[in-house]
């Protein structure tokens, strides 16, 4: 590999790159669009496109193409060349500025949730500024925001920018209120952590339902797992580290700050995770390192599997989002070293903590997905329940402000805002509860519920728009307040006391929370179609509608995709099922069981009194799984036939999750137990075993 300075970014049309090349003027009203947020001129853009084309084609580009994000929680692209006829049978290679700010895909095919149906049929895409253009194979992709003819956001980038503007609007409201009158933007910023499996590509090519649908729908249990702990950072396989580096290698060329590589708990699962950016950056970055993870993967003859729970009874596979907010001077999670910047630091997390016990629904929403259902409350990632881990120190500051100490000069543990001193909380890798679902590390919160394929837009949309509210709620009253330091205090104090219950530094993988938390009050929303259900209570409507992050009818889409999304993926995973089960599974049992039964016949022909009793014992019980599962297959079919009848997209939904969810794990049950009492060579597709540890 060459130096990494110097293949750092090389793929990127950066400020850098934008700054040696861009005639200085264009640069510096470009800059104010990048920082500011002010509308781009038509001969600004026509400059940049010009200059970004001409970068390009010396990376080897030959084409361009608006890569957006669809509602699909994927991304999209559609490429077109460069080439303009001269009418003399030459090409010229053109860009226009036209063409890097606005384009017109034929869009119809992605979902809308109805909104374009009473619209435009066709959406168009904005050149968003914001995240760097950049060359991948061949082509220069250019990030854009997806919006019907009427404004209407129909994908994950606009919604996502809407509510950076809103937290930014907020906080730098309450910056003003201690005295920073400098600060005219406010950050939110995240690190995605990204965990993965990775198994061999031929062998996974044997199973239909990693082929169709990410994950093993079958598959008994190997006699090893991960209860030795032995994976967990443990050394990189040679096949595995190859493939890092190549992944990093390309990574790095995108400008993308891939930082720590490790294995995970289960085997043959692996986690990567960038250096912290912008909310927005991250988010592309992340989806760009999910493709890369694929192609990257496939090129070494590995699979990637993204999936939240590949395989069941193992450890599955989440997206930690690290979040905070930052000026471009200081994290404001960060606590600070003078009284002043504690007191900051104080509003600032207990906004977020206000936050977070006031829409835990929403948050829990935001983490919704068919395959996180496998995951959360499921023993090993964090429960449903909503719940923040402080640590000691800060939970005894927390305790204490909600014991009045900061308004009430009586008490002897009077704080005062402006006055004391906070430790510095030690990043300590001890004081980590792994469990907990929303936790503060230090100078910023880990949300880890969100699934590992799973765009990480959604929850920051939300995290971003809840802060947002609390903070502007602080601001509206303080601005009016006649004493800023016992206004403050108030609000602190009310605002931790009402919130005091979401606090939880106890084990979250414990039964006894679930009680817990129901005696506390919290919101247990079990599943993912429970979750959407509550998108468009009128309370979650007014909050979108007051921050302009979605509209009315831009939630209503959303959860109505997010249903849909959530019948079709089970009703793939049914389909796949069903046909496994039946020209797999079924037949090779009926081989096998045939070939002992036969077998006995064969003994006895040669010693009439034998003793076969052992296998006949073998025949009896596969015949009893064999009719277990026939019998469970029907069911499954007959349920599927049912279900897809329904009309209304969420009473379909779960109907999938109760009814056609549930035949399958019943079909699954007698499958798996026959997996362990056939003979290998008779199996149709490779055992948990092999996909787990052959790499
Ligand atoms: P861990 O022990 O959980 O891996 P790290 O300190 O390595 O903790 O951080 C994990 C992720 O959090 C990284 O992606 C890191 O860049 C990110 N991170 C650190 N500071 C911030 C911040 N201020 N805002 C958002 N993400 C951050
Ligand atoms: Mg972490």
């Amino acid at each position: 590999m060459e130096n990494l300075t110097q293949i750092f970014g090389t793929n990127v049309f950066s400020e850098e790159v934008m700054k040696q090349r861009l005639p200085k003027d264009t640069f510096k009203r470009l800059k104010r669009t990048l920082d500011l947020g002010e509308g781009l001129s038509p001969d600004v853009a026509e400059v940049v496109a010009s200059t970004m084309k001409d970068w390009a084609v010396e990376k080897g580009a030959t084409h361009y193409t608006h890569w957006f994000h669809p509602m699909t929680g994927k991304t999209a692209e559609k490429h077109d060349s460069f080439i303009e006829p001269t009418g003399d049978g030459r090409v010229n290679l053109e860009f226009s500025g036209k063409q890097l700010i606005q384009g017109e895909p034929d869009a119809s095919s992605f979902p809308n949730g109805g909104l374009r149906a009473t619209f435009e049929a066709r959406g168009y895409t904005a050149w968003d500024a914001t995240s760097p253009a950049f060359v991948k194979d061949g082509t220069l992709y250019i990030p854009t925001a997806f919006c019907s003819y009427s404004g209407e956001a129909l994908d994950k980038k606009t919604p996502l920018l809407r509510s950076m503007q809103a937290v930014s609007e907020q906080a730098v409201r309450i910056l003003k209120l201690f005295g920073d009158k400098e600060t005219k933007k406010v950050t939110s910023t995240v690190g995605p952590e990204q965990e993965y499996f990775i198994i061999d590509k031929t062998l996974s090519q044997q199973r239909k339902d990693l082929m169709f649908t990410g994950r093993t729908l079958f598959g008994a249990l190997p006699p090893k797992g991960q209860e030795l702990d032995d994976h967990y950072f443990g050394s990189l396989k040679d096949r595995v580290s190859d493939f890092m580096k190549d992944l990093d290698e390309e990574l790095w060329k995108l400008g993308i700050s891939s930082k720590t590589k490790h294995n995970e708990v289960a085997p043959a699962q692996h986690e990567m995770a960038p250096i912290f950016s912008t909310t927005n950056i991250a988010t592309d970055h992340n989806q760009l390192v999910m493709d890369t993870l694929v192609k990257v993967a496939n090129r070494h003859d590995l699979t990637c599997l993204l999936h939240e729970k590949p395989f069941a009874g193992i450890n599955g596979s989440g997206k930690h989002n690290n979040w905070s907010l930052g000026t471009d001077k200081m994290n404001l999670l960060e606590p600070g070293v003078t009284p002043h910047e504690n007191a900051q630091f104080l509003t600032f997390l207990v906004a977020t903590i206000a936050a977070v016990g006031k829409y835990a629904p929403l948050l829990r929403l935001s983490a919704a997905s068919p395959g996180n259902d496998h995951r959360l409350g499921a023993n090993e990632a964090p429960p449903a329940i909503i719940s923040i881990f402080l640590g000691e120190q800060l939970t005894d500051i927390i305790n204490q402000i909600k014991n009045g100490a900061l308004t009430s000069s009586t008490k002897q543990t009077h704080m005062d805002l402006g006055v004391t001193t906070l430790p510095k909380f030690p990043k300590d890798v001890t004081d980590r509860n792994r469990t907990s679902p929303f936790a503060f590390t230090g100078n910023k919160f880990e949300f880890r519920m969100v699934g590992s394929t799973m765009s990480i837009s959604g929850p920051n949309i939300i995290l971003n728009t809840i802060v947002a509210d609390i903070l502007k709620d602080m601001a509206d009253k303080l601005e009016k307040a006649e004493d800023f330091k016992s206004s403050l205090s108030k609000i602190i104090e009310e605002l931790v006391q009402e919130n005091f219950n979401v606090i939880f530094d106890g084990d979250g993988y414990d039964p006894s929370w679930v009680d817990e938390a129901e005696k506390r009050g919290l919101p247990n929303i079990k599943t993912s179609v429970e979750a959407i259900e509550i998108f468009n209570k009128p309370e979650y409507v007014a909050l979108f509608e007051k921050f302009g992050v979605f509209t009315k009818g831009e939630v209503c889409a959303r959860q109505e995709i997010m249903f849909e999304e959530y019948a079709k993926t089970i009703n793939i995973e049914a389909l796949a099922s069903i046909q496994i089960a039946k020209k797999e599974i079924l037949p090779a049992v009926l081989e096998y069981v045939s070939s002992v039964a036969e077998s006995i016949t064969n003994i006895k022909s040669v010693v009439s009194d034998a003793d076969v009793s052992a296998q006949i014992d073998i025949v009896v019980k596969i015949n009893n799984l064999y009719a277990e599962a026939s019998k469970a297959l029907a069911v499954l079919e007959k349920d599927l036939k049912k279900v897809q009848e329904i009309k209304e997209v969420g009473e379909q939904a779960k109907a999938y999750k109760f009814e056609v969810f549930e035949a399958m794990q019943a079909l699954r049950e007698p499958c798996d137990a026959l997996e362990e009492l056939v003979a290998e060579d008779f199996w149709p597709y490779p055992s948990y075993g092999d996909l787990l540890f052959r790499v």
